[in-house]
């Protein structure tokens, strides 16, 4: 059986951007409109010889933001529970946000290891993320960008040591 990655992260981070590049295949539904992704997908990823099955998990993005956080909660704990590694996204552009650290808290009282990638840090966009994240807690941010491909090879040498 392959282990699992399960990418974790608030609405429109750019977790199913990034699926769909480890997957190489349109499997997760990308939209700029927040709110379209709607079920927890799984495929078979690769990144250069690792192999993994890899979860996206979806936000309940248009959701009264009074509820959000508890219905997160739920399937960000479903889906790290049964996985190697969280991927855990934050937007480089936007920087830490409240619902992130509040994510952060769920996963650090998780016993699933956590790689904390900085997302949509293309052409140095995420720099000011890259600097904020580090006060979340896990360590060293690993800058991508998952439109571009940006960031892959530094994402292989986080996860190897889980998977
Ligand atoms: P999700 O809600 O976390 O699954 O996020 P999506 O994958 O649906 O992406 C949300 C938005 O961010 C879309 O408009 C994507 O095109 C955009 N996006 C995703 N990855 C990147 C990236 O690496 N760079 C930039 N600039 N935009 C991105
Ligand atoms: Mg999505």
């Amino acid at each position: 059986m392959l282990p699992t990655v399960a990418i974790i992260g608030r609405p429109n981070v750019g977790k199913s951007t990034l699926f769909n590049r480890l997957v190489g295949k349109k499997l997760a539904l990308v939209d700029d409109t927040p709110g379209v992704t709607r079920d927890r997908r799984e495929g078979q990823g690769r990144l250069f010889d690792l192999e993994f099955t890899i979860v996206d998990t979806a936000g309940y993005e248009d959701e009264d933001p009074d509820t959000l956080p508890g219905r997160m909660r739920m399937q960000t704990e479903a889906a790290i529970a049964g996985a190697q590694v969280a991927l855990f996204l934050i937007d480089g552009r936007v920087g830490v946000t409240p619902l992130d650290e509040e994510i952060a808290r769920w996963l650090r009282g998780s016993a699933t290891p956590v790689v904390l990638a900085v997302n949509k840090a293309e052409g140095k966009q995420g720099d000011n993320g890259i600097l904020e994240s580090y006060a979340l807690g896990f360590g060293d941010p690993i800058a991508i960008s998952g439109e571009h491909g940006e960031g892959m090879a530094d994402l292989f040498q986080a996860l190897l040591p889980h998977i």
